[in-house]
């Protein structure tokens, strides 16, 4: 059987270009390890031809994503300058199109209308929260409405639409975080990315954070947030394309951060225990469990699940043995098995 070829996206970060402030959770500069300030046509240039001679045969569509900063909000002459070269590589057919993230509140008639010629395909926005009293404590300067009329707005224009939230910013809990998360869903967005808040050297919530104003979230009950709210995407047949930033050296080695539910793994966490609540539901099920000490369980699995079932450091496993008092549990990989899914054996 013939697997799908994985779409290329080259990576051109533009830390902070176009920003109107530093919002309060924000240091883009950390969170990429760039220091530039600028981006000329050159350097754009290289770096998209440095991706496309490792492209290799066994990609699908190639997209140029600008990340990291605030699109719409440059100057015409810099959003020019950086789609233009950019529409170069689509105009010769080594890329299919372009995205880039921007701020709710930059998404007009007189913007779109400017970049209606480049071929843009795919808009994200960084809406953080849908609760004006926590994009105020976030320092965001745009309210809820804004990513409402953007997204009807963008809607009409045909771009496909990404949704970024956060989840443990300044004044919002785990219910005010899944509400948020509701409220993205009604928009219906082609699809969504889950950040946790954690707090960068030289963001503003550095500050908080020393004065002790603010305290992040622990790591498990994010990963539960975030679980929560990649099972209501899920059920509203939203994809989620990213949980957790993306991991890189400086964030790895904690230099850049100074507190908060970071992991590098963060996405296989919440997977981990996604896996861990089915097969407990199936286990608390299985009548035969009840109140005796069970010797051998097989859970099944797609190959591509074991990891995912077994949760990091095998600890899904013991959690499993511990609470339904098995003596030892298989974990087995079953090709027939859809990769969410799992059987239980025993
Ligand atoms: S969150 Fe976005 S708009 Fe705010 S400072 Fe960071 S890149 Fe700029």
């Amino acid at each position: 059987m013939e697997t799908a070829k994985r779409p290329l996206i080259i990576p051109v970060f533009i830390p902070h270009f176009g920003c109107p402030h530093q919002c309060a959770f924000c240091n883009q500069r950390s969170i990429t390890s760039s220091k530039d300030n600028t981006l000329s046509s050159q350097n754009l240039r290289a770096r998209i031809n440095n991706f496309l001679e490792f492209k290799g045969n066994n990609r699908g569509t190639v997209q140029i994503a600008f990340f990291g900063g605030n699109f719409l909000g440059q100057t015409k002459e810099d959003i020019r300058a950086l789609l233009f070269e950019a529409k170069k590589f689509v105009a010769s057919g080594q890329v299919d199109s372009i995205r880039f993230s921007t701020r709710p509140d930059t998404i007009d008639h007189g913007r779109l209308a400017f970049i209606k010629d480049f071929p843009v395909s795919t808009i994200e926005l960084g809406v953080q929260s849908m609760d004006d009293r926590v994009l105020d404590l976030a320092k965001r300067g745009h309210k809820s409405s804004h990513t409402k009329e953007a997204v009807l707005l963008l809607k009409e224009h045909g771009y496909e639409i990404g949704l970024q939230m956060m989840v443990g910013l300044p004044g919002e809990n785990q219910i005010g975080a899944y509400t948020t998360g509701e409220k993205i869903a009604a928009l219906s967005p082609d699809f969504v990315r889950i950040y946790p808040t954690v707090v960068l050297r030289g963001s503003p919530l550095a500050n908080d954070y020393k004065n002790k104003k603010y305290s992040p979230i622990p790591l498990d009950v994010c990963v539960s947030t975030v679980k929560e709210l990649f099972l209501l995407f899920k059920k509203r047949g939203i994809p989620v394309i990213r949980m957790g930033l993306q991991a890189s050296n400086d964030l790895d080695q904690g230099s850049e951060i100074l507190a908060g539910p970071y992991h590098p793994s963060f996405g296989h966490l919440v997977f981990s225990e996604i896996f861990l609540d089915n097969a407990a539901s199936l286990l608390e099920s299985n009548g035969s469990l009840k109140g005796s000490v069970t010797d051998n369980i097989i859970i099944r699995v797609h190959p591509r699940s074991i990891s995912k079932m077994r949760g990091l450091k095998n600890q899904n496993i013991s959690k499993l043995k511990k609470k339904f008092n098995i003596k030892t549990i298989t974990v087995a990989a079953d090709e027939n098995i859809d990769q969410d899914s799992i059987i239980v054996d025993g």
